[in-house]
């Protein structure tokens, strides 16, 4: 794989920085979903029997460069410390003179959980003297966000300036592992499944993937932006400005081979909005009319799709939900998706929040080779962008 791993090292008792994935859904105090903080635990886990005076940072939410008492990890830290067979501290702040006499102070094996690398402006500008107060007494740098890595800011680039060794945690390590697989696949067999709601989000992706896949297949309100290039009535439907001329830029640039690549939906499945009567109903994709808003794709397109998986995968990545999936039935296109991925014998990976969502909502997870824990920084992985965090960590 080429980057150092905590399996490729001997953390022995060094103090280490930990960058972790805290950013959990928090509702009056209390965690309402513990997956990324189960998902750091092997790390930590081996850090403490390691005896590591253990350090570990994360942002929580967007405060935007300033303290906000809603975003602060505090509860994270409770909740952590009925997870672990340690000590758990919660800093007051991620840096100043009080955090430096905290995490010299940490014994073998004690844990001390840095306040919101968000609530300073230098995170996301990855400035130099934040960087280097973050990374502190660090002698070992462990990131184990790989949610963060396509972003370049001090807890995820600037720190490692200043650390002497960095290394991928466990699960990061896993995320590289995988992802390289769908990042090298050879075109014959590879099949790209995007959704989701904003075009100009994909476009990118969507320009580099194109030559290197056999189909990519385009669900979700994105749909709808390459719908209204090619002149088909979107009714009500979601369908953005900047999503269009986005469509537009991807489709000028299309020769006719990469054309054939590129499936839209055939039919989708709509709610009457105005007037809002609620009916809900099927048609082709020329057939949206006004005062509908197409929430899905339809059963033609769920069977075309689930068929190419099926018959023609050998390497599937899937980012985006089908459709408007937290309304049922709009959730349909998105379960036949899942669906068809669980059956394959294809290797499977799907990113992103809202479609690993649904593959735990079908409890078809095990059915997946993986499930990356990061939506943006797994699709420009795939797309062969090199992601900063990842590229600061040291080379075996
Ligand atoms: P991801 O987080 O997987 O990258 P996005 O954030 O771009 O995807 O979009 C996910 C959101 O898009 C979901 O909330 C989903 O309900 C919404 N969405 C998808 N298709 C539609 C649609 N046809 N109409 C309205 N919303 C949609
Ligand atoms: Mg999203």
């Amino acid at each position: 794989m080429g980057w150092k791993t905590l399996d490729n090292v001997t953390p022995d008792g060094r103090r280490t920085l930990v960058r972790v994935d805290f950013n959990v859904p928090i509702e009056n105090g209390e965690i309402t979903d513990e997956t990324r903080i189960q998902a750091a635990l092997p790390t930590i886990n081996s850090l403490i029997e390691a005896g590591c005076p253990i350090t570990l940072c994360s942002h929580l939410g967007r405060p935007g460069g300033e303290p906000d008492p809603e975003l602060s990890l505090k509860p994270v830290a409770a909740h952590l410390a009925n997870l672990v067979d340690a000590e758990v501290t919660m800093a007051p702040d991620c840096v100043g003179d009080d955090v430096t006499q905290m995490r010299a102070e940490l014994g073998p094996g004690e844990i001390l959980l840095l306040e919101n690398t968000r609530f300073h402006a230098g995170e996301e500008d990855n400035d130099a003297d934040f960087a280097e107060q973050l990374a502190g007494d660090a002698e070992l740098y462990v990131d184990d966000a790989f949610g963060s890595m396509h972003r370049a800011h001090a807890s995820t680039v600037g720190v490692t300036e200043y650390i002497d060794e960095c290394v991928a945690g466990l699960l990061v390590g896993e995320e590289l592992e995988n992802l390289e697989k769908v990042r090298d696949a050879s075109r014959d067999g590879f099949i790209v499944i995007l959704g989701g709601a904003k075009a100009e989000d994909k476009i990118e992706a969507i320009r580099d993937l194109l030559p290197r896949v056999e189909k990519l297949l385009i669900g979700g309100a994105m749909a709808w932006a390459f719908f209204k290039v090619l002149g088909r009535n979107v009714g009500e439907s979601l369908c953005m400005p900047d999503s269009v001329k986005a469509a537009e830029c991807i489709l000028e640039d299309l020769d006719d081979d990469q054309r054939e690549r590129l499936v839209l939906p055939s039919d989708v499945q709509m709610k009457q909005v105005k007037p809002d009567t609620g009916e809900t109903r099927f048609a082709d994709a020329d057939g949206i009319e006004d005062g509908w808003d197409a929430l899905d794709i339809g059963l033609q397109t769920q069977e075309d799709y689930g068929r190419t998986i099926r018959e023609h995968a050998k390497v599937v990545f899937w980012n985006g939900p089908m459709g408007y999936f937290e309304e049922p039935p709009f959730n349909e296109g998105t379960l036949a998706v899942a669906q068809a991925l669980s059956e394959t014998e294809a290797f499977t990976v799907v990113g992103g929040g809202d479609s690993a969502a649904a593959i735990t909502q079908m409890d078809l997870e095990d059915r997946m080779s993986h499930v990356s824990t990061g939506g943006g920084a797994s699709l420009e992985f795939v797309q062969g962008r090199e992601l900063p965090g990842v590229e600061a960590l040291d080379r075996v």
